[in-house]
């Protein structure tokens, strides 16, 4: 059913307050938050809106978050689509999907287009020709790129989409009223980790035997380089699965050491994985 062909939240309720940190993004990504509420401010003045933004980033730094915190902010609906969906369909429903998503998003609008993996329809043209499956996401991106030129200036749908590959995108996508902005989100540094564990800490029923909670977010950020957010987040629930399966009744630092390894161990599977030949 149509209704299915994508993700619908019309309630979206994250909040810049649950994301750590990136305060250069929400910077950036608060002009579409401020055009989305009041349009009007902005036409007044005969002022053109950017009309998407590229978010690009590491697997896992929040790139869906803000991009979610942006519908919420505004208090608009999301409707999301990953890219890689499309690879596998039949030629021509991946255009229609796209002119179907943007048909909605305007019926609906004030809102928000969210496409997940961009890199995986938005590749430079012309690249990889002769394998199967090319002529149809081709076809996607043609159509995108003409659902994007479409929008009339009185539209307000603001178009975002994730990659954590913007140098293999079709420079097609970023010219001016396509995706006109690129907001870069990097993987956390210690500090960030520290904001994002105390996110991730705070649903949690913590040991009274662990240190006042910026403390021992502070330790946890210690031993976690080269985590993601999406990995912090993960630590944070395993410590948590871990307390329940060993039959803790708070979460204690052994919980938290061992949903450590854990997720180190899967990040190393992970890694050899992608790369085979090491
Ligand atoms: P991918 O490239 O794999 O799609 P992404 O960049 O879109 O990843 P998200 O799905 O937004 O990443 O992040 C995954 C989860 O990680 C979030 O739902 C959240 O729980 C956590 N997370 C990531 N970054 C942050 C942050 N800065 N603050 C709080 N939580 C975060």
């Amino acid at each position: 059913s149509k209704a299915r062909m994508f993700n619908n939240e019309t309630d979206v309720r994250v909040r810049f307050a649950d994301i750590a940190g990136m305060d250069e993004a929400k910077v950036e990504i608060m002009e579409f938050v401020s055009f989305l509420k009041e349009p009007a401010r902005y036409e007044r003045l005969g002022a053109k809106i950017p009309r998407g933004a590229i978010l690009s980033g590491p697997p896992g730094t929040g790139k869906t978050l803000l991009a979610k915190a942006t519908a919420g902010e505004a208090g608009v609906p999301f409707y999301s689509v990953s890219g890689s969906e499309f690879v596998e369909l039949f030629v021509g429903v991946g255009s229609s999907r796209v002119r179907d998503l943007f048909a909605t998003a305007k019926k609906n609008a004030p809102s928000i287009i969210f496409i997940d993996e961009i890199d995986a329809i938005g590749k430079s043209r012309g690249k990889g020709k002769g394998i199967g499956g090319n002529d149809e996401r081709e076809q996607t991106l043609n159509q995108l790129l003409v659902e994007m030129d479409g929008f009339g200036t009185q539209e307000h749908v603001v178009v975002l989409a994730g990659t954590n590959r913007p140098d293999v995108l079709d420079s097609a996508l970023m010219r001016p009223g396509r995706f006109d902005r690129h907001i870069t989100i990097d993987r956390p540094d210690v500090v960030g980790r520290k904001g994002i564990f105390m996110v991730h800490l705070k649903p949690l029923r913590l040991a009274s035997t662990l240190p006042e909670v910026g403390k021992f977010a502070e330790k946890l950020a210690v031993l976690t380089p080269g985590f993601s957010g999406a990995d912090v987040a993960n630590v944070c629930n395993e410590a948590a699965l871990h307390a329940a399966r060993v039959g803790h009744d708070s979460v204690t630092e052994d919980d938290f050491e061992a949903a450590i390894e854990r997720v180190i161990v899967g990040l190393e599977r992970k890694s050899r994985l992608l790369s085979p030949e090491e």
